[in-house]
């Protein structure tokens, strides 16, 4: 990815809608098998989404290449400002929720790209806004999301429903942490507005009993044991379980000495 410069203004970061789901990560990534074979055949006759082949999924982490995700072809994505005029919220929907396939309504209960696989795993969301120790350990790396707008004048007319796309693209570009790059699509570069995907869960993940969101690495493995240990086994081979332990053993001693500086009064 080559960075052609970056815009700083007094706006804040660009937050989510708020509401349950609203920042479909996994209609790019965890729910959508290659070429969208989930749709099935009819369903191709439908109306995409304002995000698909405008809007994709950035993956970064240090070390590693950058990765990009296509979304699904029913991902509507909307960028408007609040009645402040200041702030701006992202909310990515499906367009066809009543009508989307058996792994949308059942993910992340139900993950996978079978639809008889039923392995239960904390959803992708939740994982991006997972404390880093966990994030080391399950994914060897820690990684940051961004959304890729194609910054073309359709692009950013498709995804402002309500509001004169020139306006929103001055200030999508004013806010904290958004950047302008070009990234190679096909055989050409093509200009992209990146933005930064905001860790909010306390607005937007699927809270139910069985997801709650993240907070150590215990409590996740007790939640979804066998997804996460695939994971270890996968990336550590035998040594998984020493891995496992140690790592919990390093975030309770962490948060040990972090409530000891707490109560006497020294700040991290
Ligand atoms: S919060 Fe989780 S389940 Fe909901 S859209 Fe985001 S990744 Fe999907
Ligand atoms: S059909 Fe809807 S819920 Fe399923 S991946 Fe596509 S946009 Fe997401």
């Amino acid at each position: 990815m080559k960075t052609h410069g970056r815009i700083r203004g007094n706006c804040e970061s660009i937050t989510f809608a708020q509401g349950e789901c609203s920042d479909g990560m996994c209609c790019f990534t965890c729910v959508i098998p290659p070429g969208n074979r989930h749709i099935g055949f009819f369903k191709s006759f439908w109306k995409s989404g304002t995000g698909y082949s405008y809007v994709k999924l950035l993956v970064t982490s240090e070390g590693y290449k950058d990765e990009l995700y296509d979304s699904c072809k029913f991902l509507n994505f909307t960028i408007s400002p609040d009645a402040t005029r200041h702030h701006l919220a992202m909310d990515l929907r499906c367009s066809i929720y009543k009508f989307r396939p058996i792994q949308c309504v059942g993910y992340p209960d139900r993950a996978g790209e079978s639809v008889y696989q039923s392995i239960c795993g904390p959803c992708i969301f939740n994982e991006y806004a997972a404390p880093p120790a966990y994030k080391k350990l399950v994914y060897k790396r820690e990684w940051k999301a961004f959304y890729a707008i194609l910054d073309r004048p359709d692009a950013i007319s498709g995804i402002c429903v309500h509001d004169d796309p020139s306006v929103v693209r001055s200030m999508i570009l004013e806010a904290d942490g958004v950047e302008r790059a070009a990234i190679l699509g096909g055989r050409k570069d093509r200009e992209y507005i990146i933005i930064p995907v905001q860790k909010q869960r306390e607005n937007i993940l699927y809270i139910s009993e069985k997801h709650q969101p993240i907070a150590t690495i215990r409590q996740a493995y007790a939640q979804w044991e066998e997804k996460i240990q695939n994971n270890l086994k996968s990336h550590y081979g035998e040594e998984w379980e020493s891995r496992l332990k140690s790592a919990i053993e390093m975030e309770e001693k962490d948060a040990c000495k972090r409530g000891n500086e707490d109560t006497s009064g020294n700040l991290e």
